[in-house]
C-alpha cells in the first residue's frame, strides 16, 4: 500500500465506462461448518493488473513505471493463493487504472465465485445515484476511498455524504484507505451514517511510520462503537518492523480483536506488495493462523474467512 503510486487524481479523468458485466452471484456458506484445517480462506484485499497497457490502459495521471511489479495478473495472484488455502479474493481496483475497471471486471467474469470487487468511483460525478447503480450492476461490492491528504474534508463534502448514504441504500461497503491522522474524519462520517457498512484498510495504516502509535490505535478502536465498522488486519509487510514473521504486530491485532471482535475483522494480504522479497504470502497468513495464540479457532475462521464472506460475498 505504501508503495502504491501517489499522484493527485484529477476527477475529470473519471470518464471511462465500467465494463457493465453482471457478475454471477457468489456462493456463500458464511463459514458454516468451517474449520481451520479445511482452509477456505478469503483474502479481503489484493490488486491485479495486466502488463499490456495497450489492451488495459492506465490513466494519464500515472506513468507505466508506477506498475511495480510490471505484471501481476489474476493467474499470478492465484498461484500464491492456492497453496496457502486461499480460495477467494476481494479485488481492489488499482489506483493507476482510476475508473477503468475493465481488467478487474474481466477477471471477475472469467473466474466466477472466486473474486469479489471494490471499485473506484468519482463521487463528484452527477447523478451519483446512477454511478452507484452502474458499479453495483458490474458486480462491485464496495467503494474505495483513498485519502491523498484530503480526508479531513470528507465529512463536510456533500458529495461524500451522498456517497455514504447511497452505499447504505444499495448495500455496498465504503473502504477507506487512510492515514492514522484521518481516523477522526471517518469517525465523523460513521456517526452521521451509522448504518453504512465501513471497512477500514490496513489498521488505518497505523505503524506505517515504523512505530505503532498508541494514541491512534485508541482512536481506531473507538471506531468499534459504530456497529457497522470493520477493520482489515492486513498489509503486514508495511507496518511496524516490516519484517516477517511480523510478531511485533501481535499486540495491535490483539487490541483490535478486543475492541471489534473477530466478526468485524478480516485478514488480507495486499498483494502484490506482500509477495515482494523478503515478504511472502504464507508469512502473512501465518501471523493469524499460527502466531496469534490469543485467537480461538472460531476467531481465526472469522478473520480468515467469515467476515469477508459476509461483507463481500454473501
Ligand atoms: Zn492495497
Amino acid at each position: 500500500m505504501n508503495t502504491e503510486p501517489k499522484t493527485s487524481v484529477t476527477r475529470r479523468h473519471f470518464c471511462q465506462a465500467l465494463t457493465a458485466t453482471a457478475i454471477a452471484a457468489s456462493t456463500s456458506s458464511v463459514a458454516s461448518g468451517a474449520t481451520v484445517e479445511a482452509k477456505q480462506w478469503i483474502d479481503a484485499h489484493s490488486h491485479v493488473w495486466h502488463p499490456d497497457t495497450n489492451r488495459y490502459p492506465i490513466s494519464s495521471n500515472f506513468k507505466p513505471e508506477a506498475m511495480q511489479p510490471a505484471s501481476f495478473t489474476a493467474e499470478e495472484l492465484l498461484a500464491h493463493c492456492k497453496p496457502a488455502g486461499v480460495q477467494r479474493v476481494v479485488l481492489i481496483q488499482m489506483s493507476f487504472y482510476e475508473s477503468d475497471h475493465r481488467y478487474m471486471s474481466e477477471v471477475m467474469q472469467r473466474y466466477p465465485n472466486t473474486f469479489s470487487g471494490v471499485s473506484l468511483i468519482d463521487w463528484n460525478r452527477k447523478p451519483l445515484q446512477r454511478e452507484v447503480k452502474r458499479h453495483k450492476r458490474a458486480g462491485m461490492r464496495g467503494f474505495r476511498m483513498h485519502s491523498r491528504g484530503d480526508a479531513q474534508g470528507w465529512p463536510t463534502d456533500r458529495n461524500v455524504q451522498q456517497l455514504w448514504k447511497l452505499a447504505n441504500d444499495h448495500d455496498l461497503a465504503i473502504c477507506p484507505l487512510i492515514n492514522p491522522e484521518d481516523i477522526p474524519a471517518v469517525d465523523a462520517l460513521c456517526k452521521r451514517f451509522p448504518n453504512t457498512k465501513v471497512v477500514v484498510d490496513h489498521f488505518a495504516r497505523i505503524g506505517v511510520s515504523g512505530k505503532i502509535e498508541e494514541d491512534r490505535l485508541d482512536q481506531l478502536c473507538r471506531l468499534a462503537d459504530h456497529h457497522n465498522t470493520h477493520v482489515k488486519t492486513s498489509a503486514f509487510y508495511a507496518l511496524g518492523d516490516k519484517q516477517p514473521p511480523y510478531l511485533d504486530l501481535l499486540p495491535m491485532i490483539q487490541r483490535v480483536v478486543k475492541a471489534f471482535g473477530s466478526d468485524r475483522l478480516m485478514w488480507a494480504s495486499d498483494c502484490p506488495y506482500q509477495v515482494q522479497d523478503p515478504h511472502n504470502y504464507q508469512s502473512s497468513i501465518d501471523l493469524i493462523e499460527k502466531h496469534a495464540s490469543f485467537l480461538t479457532e472460531a476467531d481465526k475462521i472469522a478473520i480468515l474467512q467469515g467476515t469477508a464472506e459476509r461483507v463481500f460475498f454473501a
